[in-house]
């Protein structure tokens, strides 16, 4: 399959840009001319859960279109955290019909949050689309594919059950190729913060055992990779009993992950504040190959707001985890996802994110004003009353306030030595490489005609930086 990656949700290690499909591994035996081109929106568990349909279908015969105009069916995997990531979904849906009238033929589906969200609304605002497929139902894409194909219906297939047992275990997942593996650890969520469709749209908290977790690892290595990213929603409530009762945490998860020969990094997003114990950060603390950096969503400074918000911590427990984490790891990065104009909110609250933000100093925040989501207890408890007007010069402040602590840290990194694992070509230079330091810092540098290249990780003495970019020069 080919992915393609067109939107960020506020996930702070999603990464964007085209993919290119593995060989297919048709299993079956399948003899299909059909090809299949996948574009991506949101978070890096939709990159995943993109690279597993591609799996699935490739296991069932279906090869990869490099363009959408080579494709035979297009799937648009989408998010639905916030209302402009599905308007966006919804006009990139209007755009793609002429294709399907210079092809009549050609099979167009909705996959993944927004199918199962808005599974109506697409029905009517888009009557263009043939399959609307939620996340716990992509097993099912051969046979939902073939149907439509066949050319036996006319409405668009609808298959949106969710299913508190698929975790898509055994599935020959389809990688993009580069130098980080996603693995999906866990799927769905149970903490029902009021502002969140996912536990909707994602369904209940499972495991995926860790028989597969480490299995995908080892394939990845044979693959070439060199970084795990370990996925969930709140990857560090991960948990699996097997039948004979073994229990495996996110601690004994990543030390297992530590022992294979091959990878060298090892990195987990999203943790979810209460989910860490002193167990995790003593593991994090004394495995080199986890990185040091966290990404710690508190969404807000004001306990009032965190009540609100149904978020499962104080003020005081979410400063006194950045200070235990801290203690143990001294030089550890964080970043942070902040929501400003959630419903009652005033400006009191509001300066207190702004004092979270000036005394954690996170190296960098992913900072976003409200935005109601149908189906979650706030759209149907309380009402939106921030005018936009405030939610905007909001989002504004903080972004200042985030601004200038970014523009502190990063120079302040400027002659220090960094390890870099060596990602791909600089965007603008294609003479210079650029990769991620352990604690997720990107990192330029001019190459040398030194082997050095994507995969390789190479120390670089940092010489200047921006807000959110190192520079350097390799030094060995
Ligand atoms: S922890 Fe809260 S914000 Fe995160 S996915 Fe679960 S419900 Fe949504």
């Amino acid at each position: 399959m080919t992915v393609s990656k067109k939107e960020l949700g506020n996930d702070p290690n999603a990464n964007n840009g085209s993919v290119n499909a593995m060989p297919t591994t048709n299993t079956k035996g399948k003899n299909r001319t059909q090809k299949v081109f996948i574009e991506t929106y949101g978070c890096q568990m939709n990159l995943a859960d993109s690279e597993t349909m591609g799996g699935i279908l490739a296991e069932d015969g279906y090869s990869s279109a490099e363009t959408m105009e080579d494709a035979d069916i297009i799937l648009i995997n989408t998010c639905a955290v916030r209302e402009k990531a599905e308007e966006r979904v919804f006009g990139r849906l209007t755009h793609l019909q002429p294709l399907k009238q210079k092809n009549p033929n050609l099979v167009l589906g909705v996959t993944g949050c927004m199918a199962e969200h808005l599974r109506e609304t697409i029905a009517e605002r888009a009557p263009n689309v043939d399959l609307i497929v939620g996340p716990d139902a992509y097993r099912r894409l051969p046979d939902l594919v073939g149907d439509k194909t066949g050319g036996q219906n006319m409405d668009a297939l609808v298959d949106v059950k969710l299913d508190k047992a698929e975790t898509y275990e055994g599935i020959p997942v389809k990688r993009k190729p580069g130098v980080t593996s996603h693995i999906s650890v866990q799927r769905g969520c149970d903490k029902f913060c009021t502002f969140c469709i996912v536990p909707f749209t994602r369904g209940r908290e499972r495991g995926v055992s860790p028989e597969e977790i480490i299995k995908q690892a080892h394939q990845s290595v044979a693959l070439g990779f060199k970084e795990v990213m370990l996925l969930g929603q709140t990857v560090n409530s991960y948990k699996h009993t097997a039948e004979d009762g073994t229990f495996t945490d996110f601690s004994d998860l990543l030390l297992q992950l530590c022992e294979i020969d091959g990878i060298e990094r090892i990195r987990f997003t999203s943790p979810y504040p209460t989910d860490f114990n002193a167990k995790l950060i003593s593991t994090m603390a004394s495995q080199k190959k986890i990185c040091k950096y966290l990404h710690l969503p508190a969404q807000s400074g004001s306990n009032r707001m965190l009540g609100e918000m149904r978020r499962q911590y104080t003020r005081d427990e979410f400063d006194t985890l950045v200070k235990d984490i801290r203690t143990a790891m001294p030089d550890i990065a964080m970043s942070t996802d902040i929501i400003v104009g959630y419903p009652g909110e005033t400006e009191e609250d509001f300066q207190m994110t702004v004092e979270l933000l000036k005394t954690t100093r996170f190296d960098f925040g992913f900072l976003f004003k409200y935005s109601e989501r149908s189906q979650t207890f706030a759209a149907r408890n309380v009402e939106d009353d921030i005018p936009e007007s405030v939610k905007k010069d909001r989002l504004k402040r903080i972004i200042e306030v985030q601004e200038e602590i970014c523009g502190e840290i990063f120079p302040g990194r400027i002659g220090s030595t960094v390890e870099v694992l060596v990602d791909r070509d600089a965007k603008r230079n294609k003479n210079q490489w650029v990769g991620k330091t352990d604690d997720f810092k990107g990192c330029v540098f001019d190459k040398k005609d030194n082997g050095v290249g994507p995969g390789s990780i190479v120390k670089v003495l940092v010489t200047g930086a921006t807000s959110h970019t190192l520079i350097g020069e390799q030094v060995t």
